[in-house]
C-alpha cells in the first residue's frame, strides 16, 4: 500500500510529494516538527503535542501553517488515508520557500506543512522484558534544546555511534558528568532509595511529552519524583536508568558503556511504569482527539 503524505494543502503518495530546492527547511534546517503515536487509530497526549509543536513555532518566530483545528483535520485525514492502527503521525513546519539568505524572508512568505504517517509504534514488549544497553557521549548540541528543531546532527551522529556499539540509545552529559537527556529520547534513574529522578526542563532537554505523562503517572503511582540535575557516575551507581518517548514508550537500561546497573537486569520501577503507560496507550479512544 502507498503512504499518502500531506504536503502544502494537497495529499499525494508519498513517492510523488516534494518540497521545494529553496524550502529553508532544507537549507537551514529551519523548521521544526513533532511525532505523535497513534494507537488503536487515536493519538497519545494529541493536545500537548500541538501546544509544544506552538511553542516551538513562537520560539523561532514562525508563523503557524494552519490553525489548530485545521491541522487537527489534517492530522486525522492522514492517520485515515494511511489506515494507521498503531504507528506515528510526522510533521513538519518549515519557514518558507524563498531565496537562500540567513535572515528571514518577508511575512509573505507562507511556512509549509508536511504531515506523513508510518505503521508500527515502539520496540516490541521482548526488548524492554530484556531491557537495553546505552552509550554515553559528550552532549554537542546548542542551547535551545527546548525547541523541538530539525537541525538534529549531533543527535544523528549520537544515535550513530550507539547503533555502531549496538546499543539501543546514546545518553549525552554536560561537561560537569550532568546527564541531559537521550539523542531521541529522554533519560531517567533511580536512587537506591527507590526516588525517580529526571532533568527538569530546562533549556538543555527536550521537554517530552512521554516524559509529562509518566511523571504523571508515577506521581499518581504513589512514586516519589524528582525533577533535578542528575550525573552519568550518579546513575551508573543507581538502582535503574531508563528512557521515555514517542517511540519508546518506558524503556529499561541495563547497561551504561558496557557496565551494568545494578544486577543488570531490567528494574521493576522501569518495568512497572512500562506498564501502565501501556495501560492509558490501551485506554485511548476517539475522544483522544479532543484531549
Ligand atoms: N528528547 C529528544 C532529543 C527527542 O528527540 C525526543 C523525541 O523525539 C524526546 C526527548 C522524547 O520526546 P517525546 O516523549 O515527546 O517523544
Amino acid at each position: 500500500m502507498s503512504h499518502i503524505a500531506y504536503v502544502n494543502g494537497r495529499y499525494l503518495p508519498q513517492r510523488l510529494a516534494q518540497v521545494h530546492i529553496e524550502d529553508r527547511g532544507y537549507q537551514f534546517a529551519d523548521g521544526v516538527y513533532e511525532v505523535m503515536c497513534i494507537w488503536n487509530g487515536a493519538p497519545a497526549d494529541y493536545e500537548a503535542h500541538i501546544v509544544r509543536l506552538n511553542r516551538s513555532l513562537n520560539e523561532l518566530r514562525m508563523a503557524s501553517p494552519a490553525s489548530d483545528g485545521a491541522l487537527k483535520l489534517i492530522v486525522q485525514e492522514i492517520v485515515r488515508r494511511n489506515h494507521v492502527e498503531k504507528g506515528t503521525v510526522y510533521m513538519q513546519v518549515n519557514r518558507g520557500v524563498a531565496p537562500r539568505a540567513h535572515a528571514f524572508p518577508g511575512a509573505s512568505v507562507k511556512p509549509s506543512l508536511i504531515v506523513t504517517a508510518k505503521h508500527g509504534a515502539g520496540p516490541s514488549d521482548s526488548v524492554a522484558e530484556h531491557g537495553v544497553k546505552v552509550i554515553s557521549m559528550a552532549d554537542m548540541r546548542w542551547e535551545r534544546c527546548d525547541i523541538k528543531s530539525v537541525g538534529l546532527l549531533p543527535n544523528t551522529l549520537a544515535k550513530q555511534a550507539a547503533a555502531e556499539a549496538k546499543a539501543f540509545e546514546a545518553i549525552l552529559y554536560l561537561p560537569d558528568g550532568t546527564v541531559t537527556e537521550a539523542s531521541a529520547s529522554n533519560a531517567w534513574m533511580v536512587t537506591p532509595d527507590k526516588v525517580i529522578v529526571t532533568h527538569p526542563t530546562t533549556n538543555a532537554i527536550l521537554g517530552g511529552v512521554t516524559r509529562a505523562r509518566v511523571l504523571k503517572i508515577a506521581k499518581d503511582a504513589g512514586y516519589a519524583v524528582q525533577e533535578r540535575p542528575f550525573t552519568l557516575e550518579e546513575a551508573r551507581k543507581g538502582k535503574e536508568v531508563f528512557l521515555t518517548g514517542t517511540t519508546t514508550f518506558v524503556m529499561p537500561v541495563v547497561e551504561i558503556d558496557d557496565k551494568p546497573i545494578a544486577n543488570g537486569g531490567p528494574g521493576t520501577v522501569a518495568l512497572d511504569l512500562r506498564q501502565r503507560y501501556r495501560t492509558y496507550m490501551d485506554s485511548l479512544t476517539e475522544a483522544a482527539w479532543d484531549a
